[in-house]
């Protein structure tokens, strides 16, 4: 027996850029369901990014109360960038009269859920989406298995790919799983959980010569730190003490507080943008669309990104049977993901160091860092970048 589920828009992937495109289209009327192979609890629990943007944090607010960006999340008015144990701080207000909020992911996917829900949201997990089918017709179908392998279709006037970097949906929207531009790097980061106060404020990003290190918070209580290691590097290898010796010796000036470590995990660097955003009826965005570095958070706010452009572009075709807007999706999109996917590589390999790196280009790399943070207009560019660019508004 196959469950057949008929709607407006099928949206396959609750994570952010699904969650928030399914509450925008229903806050135009626009009915939509939305699903994830993932359980509720495995959503609301798996720790990613950290960082939102100013921008970002404004349209969560369209969530009313269920947003706690503002109560549980805290402004950021500054980053520092520490060169050679030399701490240089980026104040963003002064900068460019913007901030961005530290609120994790999995917070905000809690906020979504609890918001969709509540306004009588079809959600459905534990539905795997396996396929698209008449992606050129007025009738794109998501084909996928339920938990217990029950055979599902959704019927929809639009799909959405909102799926991931390991997206089903791009291989119908660009012809083959992983068709795009792609850009590995030489290193990786260990990233580590630890219950501990911060030690310090504001993030800090440290470029030094055991290369780079990255120490964030969490709360008062939990800190999250990374520092650069070998993308092979195994979780496994490292003795706490070890850990935190690694990490000590990136941050020259600081001394970190340390505690318990609870949760290790080696994060790749990959920079992508699919070749195609959009086919007849079906569209992509978010991870599914581009991933980025982490160096420069920008992932999470990119998709929200993607979003309002792609929900613009949905009321006109569905509301209005205006296709223009979903004509210009993905060059409009495209203008905001490149400039994303520079500040990304930029930042990322301004700060870390290449093991095949010379003398010269270690150098070439000091003086890089010191253009931006001894001149004023190399800050207020990290600064607008870093606090994000405004949405398009239109
Ligand atoms: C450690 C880390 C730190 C980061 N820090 C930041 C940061 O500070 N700021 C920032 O902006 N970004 C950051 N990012 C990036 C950010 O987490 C991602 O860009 C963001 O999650 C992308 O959202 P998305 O909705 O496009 O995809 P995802 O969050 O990946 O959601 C995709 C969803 O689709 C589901 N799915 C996948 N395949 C299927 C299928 N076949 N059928 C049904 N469901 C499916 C998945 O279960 C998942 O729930 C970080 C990422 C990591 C890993």
């Amino acid at each position: 027996m196959t469950l057949t589920v008929r709607t407006r828009v099928a949206i396959v992937g609750a994570g952010p850029a699904g969650l928030l495109l399914s509450h925008l289209l229903a806050e135009a009327g626009i009915e939509s369901v939305v699903v994830d192979s993932r359980t509720r609890e495995e959503i609301e629990s798996t720790i990613r990014a950290g960082i939102l943007e100013q921008g970002t944090v404004e349209i969560l607010d369209s969530l009313g109360d269920h947003s706690r960006a503002r109560s549980l999340g805290h402004r950021h008015d500054g980053i520092e960038l520490r060169v050679d144990g030399e701490g240089h701080r980026i104040d963003f207000p002064s900068l460019v009269g913007r901030s961005v909020w530290l609120y994790p992911q999995h917070e905000v996917l809690t906020d979504l859920i609890a918001a969709r829900l509540a306004g009588g949201q079809d959600l459905r997990f534990g539905i795997v989406a396996e396929r698209i089918d008449d992606a050129e017709t007025d009738r794109p179908r998501v084909v996928g298995v339920d938990a217990d392998g029950q055979p599902v279709v959704i019927d929809a006037e639009f799909v959405v790919g909102a799926d991931g970097s390991r997206s089903v949906v791009r291989s119908t929207v660009t012809g083959s799983r992983f068709g795009g531009h792609l850009r590995e790097y030489p290193f990786a980061w260990f990233g580590i959980l630890t219950e501990a106060p911060p030690s310090a404020d504001e993030l800090i990003y440290s470029n030094s010569p055991d290369g780079f290190a990255l120490i964030s918070q969490r709360s008062a209580t939990v800190q999250r730190m990374y520092f650069q290691c070998d993308p092979e590097t195994d979780t496994a290898a490292y003795s706490e003490a070890q850990l935190w010796d690694e990490l000590q010796k990136r941050v020259p000036g600081t001394t970190l507080e340390e505690g318990p470590i609870f949760q290790r995990d080696v994060l790749r660097f990959r920079s992508f943008v699919a070749h195609e955003l959009r086919r007849g009826r079906v569209a992509i965005v978010g991870d599914a669309a581009h991933t980025v570095p982490p160096t420069g958070a920008k992932g999470m706010n990119l998709a929200v990104a993607d979003v309002i452009l792609l929900d613009r572009a949905i009321r006109s075709l569905l509301l209005q049977g205006d296709e223009r807007r979903i004509d210009e999706f993905a060059d409009a999109a495209r203008r905001r993901i490149w400039k994303a996917q520079h500040f990304s590589w930029w930042m990322t390999s301004m700060l870390h160091a290449s093991p095949d790196a010379s003398d010269f280009d270690r150098l070439r790399q000091r003086g890089e860092l010191r253009s931006i943070v001894e001149s004023e207009a190399g800050r207020t560019y990290l600064a607008e970048a870093y606090t994000g660019w405004p949405f398009a508004t239109a």
